[in-house]
């Protein structure tokens, strides 16, 4: 097999949110950034562009008054992107090897983002095949204020904090919420539980399974085929909108024994950058983000991670989670700010 070595600044994993906002940034540092994601792909539902080309109405990212169609909002993204010089690849990065450093001459932004996990019944898949995006969603933040589902009857599946989370704010918007769950028992935190059994508007329909989204083309989801898993009996139960919320997996197989990660997956960053556990290489977007999952916080980090990488490229120190602070040429600032370890193990005095 040829291999063709490319020779770059700043590499960027991902054209989601997260990595062409890092894009624009870095690209109007002029630090030519390559942008690298996966082809189209419809069993592994991959589009450059990232989760946002799977929606539709995108309601809440600022400065669309009256709202943008996602593939629309990442086309403009990318335009951006592409107005400043950053170049696109699309392969999928199947290794990466951060244990040397080619990169002492560029960094690695991973912006990666991540998946919802998906029942794999009948009706799920994405319009045209299924009612994804016409009454079934992963993302009730994202989707729940949507007309479609305003004073309807919602389901919401799995039993764990995030199936908590996303019934809670569907009451909000919804007329009732059932709760669908496999056990009679919640896995979810105590705390959580609680709020969702005080609340009125949430009911739960316990030891079943969705076994079928059902609707039409014209009115989007009219119902599930719930089973129950005791006895085996099987029903139809009327519902305006399902939302899965069985969690998230976090594109990161490829960084495992590399990089710090927690038990579910995601990136760990230092908190006051976005650096991760090997210097020179930053992490931003849902890919190391378990808690807000949006565009525009996976924009955000993006374009803290380009800056991040700027300043490492101009041989400034940038915050690791570890607490002491790094430059490309292998210093460390001690968490106190009083010494600085040099490359070649040498402590010195950092006091003016
Ligand atoms: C159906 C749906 C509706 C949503 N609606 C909204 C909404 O209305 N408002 C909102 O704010 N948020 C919404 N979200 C959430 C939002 O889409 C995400 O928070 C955001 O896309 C995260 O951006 P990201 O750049 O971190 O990652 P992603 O958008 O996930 O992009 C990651 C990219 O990296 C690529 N990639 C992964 N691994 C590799 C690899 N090994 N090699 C090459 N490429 C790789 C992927 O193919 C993908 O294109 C929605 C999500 C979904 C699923």
């Amino acid at each position: 097999m040829d291999t063709e070595i490319l020779k770059k600044d700043v590499v960027i994993i991902g054209s989601g949110p997260a990595g062409l906002t890092a894009a624009i940034y870095s690209a109007r540092a002029n630090l030519n950034p390559l942008v690298v994601d996966a082809p189209a792909n419809t069993a592994k539902q991959t589009t450059p562009g990232g989760q946002l080309m799977i929606t539709t109405e995108v309601e809440n990212y600022p400065g669309f008054a009256e709202g943008i169609q996602g593939p629309e909002l990442m086309e403009e993204f990318r335009k951006q992107a592409l107005r400043f010089g950053t170049e696109f690849l699309e392969t999928w990065i199947t290794e990466v090897d951060l244990s040397e450093r080619p990169f002492k001459l560029y960094t690695l932004i991973i912006a990666s983002g991540a998946s919802a996990k998906w029942l794999g019944i009948p009706g799920e898949a994405k319009v045209p095949d299924g009612f994804g995006g016409n009454g079934v969603s992963a993302c009730a933040t994202c989707d729940g204020p949507l007309p479609a589902f305003r004073n309807k009857v919602l389901v919401v599946v799995g039993g764990g904090d995030t199936a908590m989370e996303e019934a809670t704010f569907l009451t909000r918007y919804a007329a009732k919420v059932y709760v669908v769950h496999r056990r009679d028992k919640l896995r979810a935190s105590k705390i959580m539980q609680e709020k969702a059994f005080h609340n009125e508007k949430i009911e739960f329909v316990w030891n079943s399974g969705v076994e079928e989204i059902l609707g039409t083309p014209e009115d989007g989801v009219t119902g599930v085929r719930l089973s129950n898993l005791q006895t085996g009996e099987e029903r139809t139960f009327p519902c305006a909108g399902v939302f899965v919320a069985i969690g998230h997996k976090p594109n990161t197989e490829l960084f495992k024994g590399q990089l710090d990660m927690d038990e579910v997956g995601y990136l760990l960053t230092s908190g006051q950058s976005t650096a991760t556990n090997i210097p020179g290489v930053f992490a931003c977007g849902d890919v190391q983000d378990s808690v807000y999952r949006q565009a525009i916080t996976a924009a955000g980090t993006g374009c803290m991670s380009a800056i991040d990488a700027e300043r490492f490229l101009d041989h400034l120190p940038v915050a690791m989670p570890s607490g002491d602070e790094v430059t490309v040429d292998g210093e460390h600032i001690t968490p106190d700010h009083q010494a600085i370890i040099t490359a070649d193990g040498h402590m010195i005095s950092n006091k003016s």
